[in-house]
This record gives C-alpha cells, structure tokens and sequence, in this order.
C-alpha cells in the first residue's frame, strides 16, 4: 500500500501547483478584463472618433507618413494627434557633404512642415534626438522609460507603432525593430505604477492603461482606413521628405523634391485598390496587451 499512497501523495502534490496556477490564471485573466473596461473601448470605425487622442511611436522623421491619411482625418473630426521620433533621422544621407548635424535640422524642418498642413501643430511633435541607427544600441531601459513617459504624460486612446509581430518578431530595418519593441515595453510600463515611479512621485503622472493599437507596416493587417479623400494631403506631405529620395537623398540641393522623384511618390501613395479607393491598412489590436 505505501508505494500506492506515496503514488497518490505524489499526484495530488503534482496537482497543487497546476490548480494554483489555473486559479492564478483565472485571476490574470479577470485583471486584464477590468483593466480593459477601466477605459471606454474606442468606437470600430475611426470615421466616429471625436475628441480623442492618438499617439505615433517611430524612429524617424518621416515614419508616420504611412498613417498620415488616418491622421488627416482623426484631425478633421476634431482628434488630437501626438507623434514621437526617437531618432533624429540624422545618418540617413548618401550625399557625401552632408553633416549629421545639418541633416537633423533638414529633416526636422521637412518633417514638421507637411505635419502642419495635415493638423498636427509643432508642438505635438516630438525629437528626442538619439542618433538614426543606434536605437538598437541604447540602453532598452532609457528607452522604455521614455516611451512610459510620453503615454503617462498624454494618455492617448491608441497608440500607432511598428508592428512587433504577434507569433514571431516581425523583421524591420534597424531602428524600427527597436522602436516597436519599445513601444509595447513602454504602454505595458505605463500601466503599472512600479514602473519608474518617479514620474507619479515627481510630476503626478498617474498610471495609464491602453488599449487600442495600430501597427503600421505589419505583414499581419487586418483592418483597413479609406483615405481617399485625403490621400493628396499624404502625397504632398511625403513630397516634403525630400533628403530621404532619390536625387534629394544622394545630392541634396534644397526643399523642393525631384518632379521624378515626385511622381515615385504619387504611384506609391495613390495606388488604388481594385474598388478605385486608397486605403492605409494596419494590425490593430484592441486590448491591453500589459501581461
Ligand atoms: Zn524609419
């Protein structure tokens, strides 16, 4: 009998940790679900937002391009629009007189310029100035800390970043496998007060939970915005990156881009779906992803 028993003991001692953990799981679970409804959930179709804010997590000046026509439109029913590059986008010349220097001030100037004519005034645009291409070679914590910041200080309805990849880490070029990955570490960060608490004990910037995200450029998509009415808007905005395209990117002679290189940006921005509609199409993902 005594090998029997000690089998039973040994089974039901196997036992208590899986039903500790299955009740610990229910409890998560039943957390995430009151987190999530601590917030309103945001309308479905962005066309209903009114008074909201949205924030943009990117690495260069020139990232948010790909959501300008979302952006365009959240602004003209009345949103508020925050974009953050965490990089200066001071690296990204071929033209072999340019200074790091000089390029930052280019591409600040390039960026704020078609932000404005979209909505989003100087002010909500943010350059916290580490070097393009290093992102990746900061300490992740500093970077963590600067994105839990930026949503503690703000408390966007949702937040647009790079797509970390749901299964797997998605591939992006250097710099925006950073950005996205800090993007997340810094909301999950923003949701617990532990996390670098002297932004409450300093500044009382409370605690903040979101729950609506966007991921551009994701192989993954799974909704789609109708920017047809403002893709010119988008078009004329991306004309302004002119260092970043072709002739302005290899030699760069001043503001105005390329009338080819312009066109480029025309067939790439106004491509049409098969119903004759342009659309920008993200992952969205609209929960809180802070476990
Ligand atoms: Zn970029």
């Amino acid at each position: 009998m005594k090998p029997r028993l000690s089998a039973v003991v040994f089974v039901l001692l196997a036992m208590l940790p899986l039903g500790l953990s299955t009740r610990a799981g229910a409890q998560q679970r039943k957390l995430v679900t009151d987190r999530s409804q601590t917030r309103e959930a945001n309308p479905v179709n962005l066309d209903e937002w009114r008074g909201k804010t949205v924030m943009f997590i990117g690495a260069h000046p020139d990232d948010e391009v790909s959501c300008l026509g979302t952006f365009a439109k959240l602004i003209k029913n009345g949103n508020t629009v925050y974009i953050v590059h965490l990089t200066s986008g001071n690296k990204g010349s071929r033209d072999l007189d340019m200074t790091s220097e000089r390029l930052a001030m280019i591409r600040r100037q390039e960026d704020i310029a078609p932000n404005g004519t979209v909505g989003i005034p100087e002010k909500n645009i943010f350059f916290v100035g580490y070097d393009d291409g290093m992102l990746e070679y900061v300490p992740e914590k500093e970077l963590v800390e600067k994105v839990c910041w930026f949503i503690r200080k703000y408390r966007p309805d949702a937040l647009f970043c790079f797509d970390p990849g749901s299964q797997w880490v998605q591939w992006h070029k250097t710099d925006h496998r950073m950005a996205a990955k800090v993007a997340l570490d810094g909301a999950r960060a923003a949701a617990y007060h532990l996390y670098f608490p002297h932004h409450r004990i300093n500044e009382g910037l409370q605690p903040y939970t979101l729950v609506d995200f966007f991921f551009r450029g994701s192989v993954e998509s799974n909704f789609k915005i109708d920017i047809t009415d403002v893709a010119e808007l988008k078009f004329q905005a991306a004309c302004k990156h002119t260092s970043q395209w072709g002739k302005g990117n290899a030699k760069y002679t001043g503001p105005e881009m390329d009338p080819q290189d312009k066109e480029r940006q025309r067939e790439r921005i106004m491509r049409k779906d098969p119903d004759g509609r342009i659309y920008e199409r993200f992952r969205r993902v609209q929960e809180s992803l802070s476990f």
